[in-house]
Order: structure tokens, then sequence, then C-alpha cells
């Protein structure tokens, strides 16, 4: 007789479950990365520029590297003429020095020589080669970029806790840092199972369903930031389903099972658990959908039983699992937006469960008053394509049967 039948009875809120789980988040670590693994993870320690950036004083235009003073009152009508002494490019480094009265043609990037002290854009030249006329003034640094006007050595690039995003690790690579210790991402087993369980691309027999959990789940853990490990869906056997997790425990921060933590003759992930040796969190939660979620631990791991109806088990890991593999990154937002919000037509529910509706969220024509919300289809906790068009879930409250639009809520955006 498997074990989950007597656990309905201490059924705790979706907030102590919450409260529950959170206390029990897996320790994060630190690795060394290089930059472009990086990305979109969290600096585990403060990064000083080891260099100047720029590193010298360069030209900002392709033009002609002058001395200020010797545009002074040029016109159109009246330009000043410089003799060309040779060109610079970027990458080389200067071997000429400007004189008065000359010039050397330079270009974007190209160090800035000795004796320059700006740079007539090409635009207000002739573009002479040997000679050019220069038909502006110039004022002094006029298009040169100052060594260090980015960066100085030794100033903060990146401080512990920032998220990396593109340009941080571009401002990184810039100050000469090849790597970064990074909050690493989770890595998170999936334990599909289900008799009847066949995946697309496969011949689908009589009795048999399709296996879109292991797609959606997969999907949901490398969108959160963490590293799914998934080695095809599990038999509805305990010895299997033990050897399973167990294979499963040995070095995930984080396992998901699938299915099989319901009422029925074949749900038998809580008994394994038990032989496992998890010290069992809670097993269902007054919510729907997906209230005999099951939470359990061993050790550095942290376990969630999600129910298998395919609405369940997204629905579970956006409300109960994702804010967690973030937290484990240290990510700076771990939570997705919430704005409050009523239903615009009173919504029909369970007493004594909190619902999350899969709903269209509208923000307020004002932009500062609540979210208006639809239900996007049928609530039956098997079907997905609602899901599809959900850009919320809403929280409801717990009691009423009635939601209705008087009741303010709490919507979660996807
Ligand atoms: P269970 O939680 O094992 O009782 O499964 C509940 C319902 O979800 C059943 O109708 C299952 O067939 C269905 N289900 C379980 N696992 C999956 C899956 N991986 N993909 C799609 N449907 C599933
Ligand atoms: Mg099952």
């Amino acid at each position: 007789m498997p074990v989950n039948r007597d656990k309905k009875q201490q059924m705790i809120s979706f907030a102590r479950a919450l409260e529950i789980a959170g206390d029990n988040l897996p320790a994060s670590r630190s690795v060394e990365l290089p930059l472009i693994e990086a990305l979109n993870l969290v600096a585990a320690r403060d990064y000083l520029s080891l260099e100047r950036v720029p590193p010298w004083d360069n030209s900002a235009m392709d033009g002609f590297a002058v001395r200020a003073a010797d545009t002074l009152g040029a016109t159109p009508q009246n330009p000043v003429e410089l003799e060309v002494d040779g060109v610079l490019a970027a990458g080389a480094a200067p071997q000429l020095a400007v004189r008065a009265g000359r010039a050397l043609r330079i270009m974007t990037g190209a160090p800035m020589p000795d004796g320059a002290d700006a740079v007539a854009m090409i635009e207000i030249t002739d573009g002479g080669q040997s000679r050019v006329r220069i038909f502006q003034p110039v004022s002094e640094r006029l298009h040169v970029r100052y060594a260090g006007e980015d960066v100085e050595p030794g100033a903060l690039v990146a401080a512990q806790g920032d998220l990396l995003g593109p340009a941080e690790l571009g401002s990184l690579a810039s100050a000469g840092l090849a790597r970064a210790q990074v909050w690493d991402r989770p890595r998170v087993a999936l334990l599909i199972t289900g008799d009847e369980l066949v995946d697309p691309g496969e011949e689908l027999p009589p009795g048999k369903i399709r296996n879109s959990n292991a797609t959606s789940l997969r999907a949901q853990v490398i969108d959160a930031g963490g590293v799914p490990d998934y080695g095809g869906a599990v038999v509805d056997d305990p010895a299997v389903l033990l050897a399973a997790l167990e294979r499963a425990a040995e070095s995930a921060d984080f396992v998901l099972s699938t299915g099989g933590v319901s009422m029925g003759d074949y749900d038998f992930v809580a008994d394994v658990l038990q032989s496992a040796g998890f010290e069992p969190l809670f097993a269902w939660v007054a919510q729907r959908p997906g209230a005999p979620l099951t939470c359990a631990r061993r050790d550095g791991t942290l376990f969630f039983g999600l129910p298998g109806n395919p609405a369940s088990t997204m629905v579970c890991f956006e409300l109960h699992v994702r804010h967690l593999l973030r937290s484990f990154m240290r990510h700076p937002r771990p939570q997705r937006r919430r704005v409050a919000a009523h239903f615009v037509e009173p919504f029909k529910k369970r007493a004594g469960l909190m619902h999350a509706a899969r709903v269209i969220a509208q923000p307020p024509a004002d932009g500062v008053g609540p979210w208006t919300l639809r239900p996007s289809g049928s609530q039956g906790s098997a079907l997905l394509r609602p899901l599809v068009r959900a850009n919320a879930l809403a929280l409801t409250p717990v009691e009423p049967a009635l939601v209705t639009p008087e009741h303010e809520l709490e919507a979660l955006l996807l």
C-alpha cells in the first residue's frame, strides 16, 4: 500500500510550503569560468581592472592629427594648409611626431602621436594626401579619447553579486580579465515516471500517451538557468524508481520527479523516498493544480515530487522550484514580477485551496491601477494549451469558492 495515502491529512498551506522549501535550499558553489560561459550568472567576488582602458590617448575619428593652435582662424574661404608626414592606422604604435605646421593622417582608434593635441575629422578637410587643407579651427582635445577615460587600473569593473550580462562581460574583457568566478548553475536531475509514457517521434501504442513533461520541465529548468539531467522515462516499479533516484541524487543539487505522487495504486514516489532515506518536508499543499506536491531532502539534495498532469507539473515548477534554482545561483531577482490584479468576471474554484489560475493579464490603461485578469481557458490540470495562452498565474485567496472582481489578487507575470 503506497505510504502517500495518509499524508493528505497533513496538507499544508501554499505559503508554508514555500517557507519550508526555502529553508532547505541547497548550498551554492562558485566556479571559475571563461567569460562567455559566465553569461547571466552572478559574480562571486569583486573584480578590479588590471589595465587602463583605453591604454593610451587615441583618435575618435578618421582624419588628421594636428596641433590645435595651427588651425586657428581656418574658414572655408581661408583654409589652413598643413604638410602631411604620414599615416597612423589602428593597431600600430606611432613612430612619427606631429611638428608645428604639419599633420599626420590618423584612423579611428590609432594612438595619438606626440606633438598632436587634436584631430581634425576628415569631413572638415579636403582629405589631401601630401598636403591637407582644413576649413574649420579645432579646439584642443577635440576627437581625442583619453587614456583611462573608461576605466583606470584598479577600478571596480564587477562587484560581488552583479549579474553578468553582455555589457558586464565586455567590460571585464576590456579590463584584461579572461575568466570570472561566478555562482554555479544548479544540476537538476529529472525523474519522469509513468508506464504510459512514450516520447514524441516514437509510435504511440494503445493505452500510451505522449511524454510531454520531459520536454516542458527540461525547458523550464534551462529557462531558469539550471542544467537538467534526464535519462529517459522511468517505469512505475519501486525497485527501478529507487535505482533511478539513487543515480539522480548522486550529483544533483535538485531532483525533480513527475508523476507517482498521488493516491493511485502505482504512485510509488513517497515509498521510494522513504527507502532512500530522504527526510520528508511536506506532501500535499492546499493548492490547485498540484495539491500532491511532495518535497524531501537528503544531505545537499532537495527533492520535489511534481504531480504528473502536464499543467500541474509546470505550475508547480513555476510556483515552488523556479525561484529556488535562481536563488541557488544568487540571482538578484529570483522571483517573477508580481502585480496587483482582479478578475473581470467571477471565477469559480474549490473552497479551501489556493488556485494558481492560468490567466491572460492586462495592464491597467492608466499604467497605475490593478491589472485585469481573464482565464486563458479551462483550468483542467491535464491541459497544456491554456498555459500556452496564459501570460500570468493569478494566485487566488484560499477560502472562497467564488473569486469576484472585488477580490484583489496577486498575479505572477510569466
Ligand atoms: P500521475 O501523477 O502519475 O498520477 O499522473 C497524472 C496524470 O498525468 C496521468 O493522466 C498521467 O498519464 C499524466 N502524466 C504523467 N506523466 C506525464 C508525462 N511525463 N507527460 C504527460 N503526461 C503525464
Ligand atoms: Mg503515474
